[in-house]
């Protein structure tokens, strides 16, 4: 079967709530894949960053492997000795008292959210079903009807009322605007510390570490939503670290399950966390033992392989090296680790299908941006290579060329 027969069939029967690029992928490993013509690629998005570890990484496969053939799944109708371990993991690595496992990023914030809710009606005195959750503008925590209710995206609202009342938005960035939206039954700030999907957004400098004080002093939590930034991403563990500050309660997932299956958890101190009772929240697969192995092997790898430190180091060389290339249609070069935001003057979608036939895979963002966000393991070699197409896809590839003329463009090999 081809590419087109692949593509086909999905068409057909799939239904149609993505626009992937027409690359049908077969096997891959580290920052390289293959598609089912056999054509290598090098992966710049990273599953919006599930894959910080690289693909198949050999360590998280084989702890996956011996885990499966050992214990999959309990369900928390009883214990296992996995998950126990990764509650002593992720304690010692990030500090915070307690965790809560969940499997996908949309239901860890779920579960900060109700986290916040009962929070503040059983320690903060919020009187009954007023508690307000402040959010930003161009925010980006998941895909369930809760969720959504705060999205400041139509498409991601239309046709999807009715909401889920309890929410305020804010200007993200703007301090004043934030301060103004606090009132008494204010429970918590819920901020993606650099906002992905918005197009690798960072907030002006000073913007975190006066949202915690300004928290802080009203008995407000601040809920960092690191599910995109955090383990490595902008060269730190946390993208809030940037600001020196340390957020009542932080949501991971994503790389959390380095790239194999999916793991999230609420990260808080006993005081936040020690509201829910037995029965108050729960899943089925939050926690299994699989999740947790495969969990505790991705963040081995993140801390033995230093890969906070490499997204810190290759991200300002390939930062540093984009920001050289000089093209009348490029806006705007912004970052953070090896996170890149390429801000056009016209929709990135066409790029990244030319990208796409350089061999380099990424994918347009909020219209006009290209996001730069590979494996962390990649090396300076590879970056090298990456950058060498994308300079010239920027510098040769004109938006308004028809797609028969723009493949002989770019392909002058
Ligand atoms: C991806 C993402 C989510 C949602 O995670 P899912 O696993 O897709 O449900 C939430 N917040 C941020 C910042 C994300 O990037």
């Amino acid at each position: 079967m081809t590419t087109r027969d692949y593509i086909e069939l999905e068409e057909l029967y799939g239904a149609h709530n993505y626009h992937p690029l027409d690359i049908v992928i077969q096997k891959a490993e580290g920052v390289w894949v293959t598609d089912v013509e056999g054509r290598k690629y090098l992966d710049c998005l990273a599953s919006y960053s599930a894959l910080n570890q690289g693909h198949c990484h050999p360590k998280i496969l084989q702890a996956f492997v011996e885990q499966a053939k050992r214990l999959t799944l309990t369900s928390r109708a009883f214990r296992n000795d996995q998950l126990a371990l990764l509650y002593k993991d992720l304690h010692e690595l990030t500090g915070y008292d307690m965790m809560l496992p969940m499997n996908t990023g949309s239901e860890a914030v779920e579960t900060a959210v109700k986290a916040a809710r009962k929070w503040s009606y059983t320690v903060k005195g919020v009187p009954e079903n007023k508690a307000e959750l402040i959010c930003a503008e161009g925010n980006f925590h998941g895909r369930t009807t809760t969720i959504i209710s705060f999205s400041t995206d139509p498409q991601y609202r239309e046709g999807f009322g009715p909401y889920t009342p309890g929410f305020v938005i804010v200007r993200y960035g703007d301090i004043d605007d934030l301060k103004s939206r606090i009132t008494k039954n204010t429970a918590a700030f819920l901020v993606e510390p650099i906002q992905g999907e918005s197009g690798v957004v960072i907030p002006p400098d000073g913007y975190l570490k006066e949202a915690a004080r300004i928290c802080k002093e009203n008995n407000v939590l601040l809920v960092a939503d690191e599910i995109q930034s955090g383990l490595g991403r902008s060269g730190k563990l946390f993208a809030f670290e940037h600001e020196g500050i340390r957020p009542d309660v932080v949501i991971i997932g994503k790389a959390l399950g380095g790239g194999f299956y999916p793991v999230s958890a609420v990260l808080a101190n006993k005081d936040v966390l020690e509201i829910f009772r037995p029965g108050d929240h729960g899943s089925t697969f939050g926690g299994n033992p699989l999740a947790a192995a495969t969990a505790r092997a991705a963040l081995r790898v993140i801390v033995e392989e230093k890969l906070v430190e490499r997204s810190r180091e290759l991200g300002s060389y390939f930062l540093q090296r984009l920001r050289t290339i000089k093209s009348p249609h490029l806006k705007q070069v912004r970052g953070r680790g090896l996170w890149i935001g390429l801000v056009l003057d016209s929709p990135a979608r066409p790029y990244c299908e030319v990208l796409k036939d350089e061999g380099v895979l990424c994918k347009e963002t909020h219209e006009y941006v290209i996001r730069i966000a590979p494996p962390l393991v990649i090396t300076k070699r590879e970056i090298d290579w990456a950058f060498e197409r994308i300079e010239r896809v920027l510098t040769t590839f004109e938006p308004k060329t028809a797609p028969a003329e723009r493949k002989g463009l770019v392909w002058q090999k």
